[in-house]
């Protein structure tokens, strides 16, 4: 069976002297994962469709037990995120993220819309790779189901979070201090909360704000879901 399918290319692997093994994030279907033939020969025609990045409608020859792109059509390559370490981290720890957890044949239109705007931004908005990422995370954490609750008072006594805000992982939560938990809470800078409703209400941050908001977000994937991004920590290193 022959299908057209849209989608970005998450991560490639050798296989054999010159075919490769995709994993694509689809619109249709889910991450799907397919053989491509030749592609690490010298002028190959579909060199383009096996790169990390790469927006395309694959055209996929399914059989039983397997499945092969046969032909692709290039929708966007992000290429300048290639050109600056930063977004490349960046735009890495996009694709990442989608591989951890958009597991195999889940359908995702609202996942596969937050990894095109992260990937269109990272790759051509003057806006700094961090605060992208922030927005990416806070809005993909919550398709996922593993929502942050962000806000600017303490959603159990109502207090202003002014002070001194911690984070709970446990419940992916912000909370004063007299109302955080014995275990599991951890005093979080001000600035930290405050860039997280800002990067919340889809308005841009600063790069400082946005490594803070990050180390939030890495430290919550760890303790929460047991999970690293490894091109987060290479960007917030
Ligand atoms: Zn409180």
């Amino acid at each position: 069976m022959e299908e057209k399918l849209q989608g970005v290319v998450l991560n490639s692997v050798n296989y054999g002297e010159n075919d490769k093994i995709l994993s694509v994030f689809t619109l249709e279907k889910g991450i799907i994962s397919a053989k491509i033939k030749g592609v690490k020969k010298a002028g190959a025609k579909l060199k383009f469709a096996s790169e990390p990045f790469c927006f395309a409608e694959f055209i996929v020859l399914s059989s039983a037990d397997k499945k092969s792109v046969i032909n692709a059509s290039l929708i966007d390559s992000f290429y300048p995120i290639r050109e600056d370490i930063k977004r490349y981290f960046a735009g890495g720890s996009v694709l990442e993220f989608i591989k951890k957890f958009a597991k195999d044949s889940i359908v995702s239109a609202n996942a596969f819309t937050l990894l095109i705007t992260a990937l269109k931004e990272l790759a051509y908005s003057d806006e700094n790779p961090e605060s992208v990422l922030t927005r990416f995370f806070i809005n993909a954490l919550s398709v996922v189901g593993y929502g942050l609750n962000i806000s600017a008072n303490c959603p159990k006594c109502g207090k202003p979070l002014d002070i001194k805000p911690f984070f709970e992982y446990n419940i992916g939560a912000f909370r004063c201090e007299d109302c955080k938990a014995d275990n599991g809470a951890r005093e979080i800078n001000f600035l930290t909360l405050s860039a997280m409703n800002k990067a919340k209400k889809g308005e841009p941050i600063t790069e400082r704000e946005g490594v803070f908001c990050l180390r939030l977000i890495d430290y919550f994937l760890k303790q929460k879901i047991e999970t690293e991004i490894i091109s987060l920590k290479e960007l917030i290193r």
